[in-house]
C-alpha cells in the first residue's frame, strides 16, 4: 500500500493564516492530507462535501463560531474533533468538551504536540473499529462493541468516540476504580497531567446521554478524590 491510499484526511479550521499554514505544513510532513479553511461557513461546507478522518477546530472564528461548527458536525458524525482555544480561557475548553470535542489544545501550542494528539486520536479510533463480537449488557444499558453502539432501554444513544471509549473502558471491569489519570491515558490515548478535567466533562456528557443521575447512579459512580467506577446493576 502506498502513502496516498493510507493518508488520513484532516479538516483544519483556523482563521489565523500563519497558524493554519504552520500546522498544515507540519501535518503534511507527517503524511496527513490537510484541507485548511479560515471560517466556520467554509468548514461546514467542506465537512458536508468530503470525507474526513479528523477535525481540528479553532473556537474563535469569523462567521459561524467554532462552538456552532462543532455542534453541526456532532449532529451527524462522531469524527474525532480537537478544539483549539486561546490561552487562559478555561471556560472555552470546558464548553468545547461539552459540545462533544474529543480533545483540546491551548494556544500557543507546539505543532509537535498537536501531531501527537492527532496520532493518538486516530490510533484509538482505528483500534476501536477492529471487529469485536461482543455485546455487554447491564440492565437497561447495552453496549454493542462490534456495532459501536450504545442502547438504553433498546433505544440507541449517540455517543462521541471519546464517550464510547470511556464507557467501554469503565464497563469492562465493573467495580474497578479508575483514576482520572488512567482514564486520560486509556480514553484520550496519551499520558499528560492536567487533563483530568477533560475526563470529568466526558463523564458528565455520558451521564446525561445515558440518563444516569450522578446523585443516584445506576451505572457510573464517582469515587471522590480518585476517579470513577462502573457498576453492573442487580437484575
Ligand atoms: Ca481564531
Amino acid at each position: 500500500m502506498d502513502m496516498a491510499t493510507e493518508a488520513r484526511r484532516i479538516l483544519l479550521v483556523e482563521d489565523e493564516t500563519a497558524i493554519r499554514d504552520a500546522v498544515a505544513a507540519y501535518l503534511e510532513r507527517e503524511n496527513y492530507w490537510v484541507t485548511g479553511v479560515g471560517d466556520g461557513t467554509s468548514a461546514v461546507d467542506e465537512f458536508e462535501k468530503h470525507h474526513f478522518d479528523l477535525v481540528i477546530l479553532d473556537l474563535m472564528l469569523p462567521g459561524i463560531p467554532g462552538e456552532q461548527v462543532c455542534r453541526i458536525i456532532r449532529d451527524s458524525s462522531d469524527i474525532p474533533i480537537i478544539m483549539l482555544t486561546a490561552k487562559g480561557e478555561v471556560e472555552d475548553r470546558i464548553i468545547g468538551l461539552e459540545l462533544g470535542a474529543d480533545d483540546y489544545l491551548v494556544k500557543p501550542f507546539s505543532p509537535r504536540e498537536l501531531v501527537a494528539r492527532v496520532r493518538a486520536l486516530l490510533r484509538r479510533v482505528h483500534i476501536d473499529s477492529e471487529p469485536q463480537r461482543e455485546v455487554l449488557s447491564f440492565g437497561d444499558l447495552e453496549i454493542d462493541l462490534a456495532g459501536h453502539k450504545c442502547l438504553v432501554k433498546g433505544e440507541e444513544v449517540d455517543l462521541t468516540a471519546s464517550e464510547f471509549k470511556l464507557l467501554t473502558t469503565l464497563s469492562r471491569y465493573p467495580g474497578r476504580v479508575y483514576t482520572r489519570m488512567e482514564l486520560v491515558e486509556k480514553v484520550l490515548g496519551y499520558d499528560f497531567e492536567g487533563y483530568e478535567r477533560t475526563i470529568d466533562s466526558h463523564v458528565k456528557n455520558l451521564r446525561a446521554k445515558i440518563g444516569d443521575d450522578p446523585r443516584n447512579p445506576t451505572w457510573l459512580y464517582t469515587v471522590h478524590g480518585v476517579g470513577y467506577r462502573f457498576e453492573a446493576p442487580r437484575e
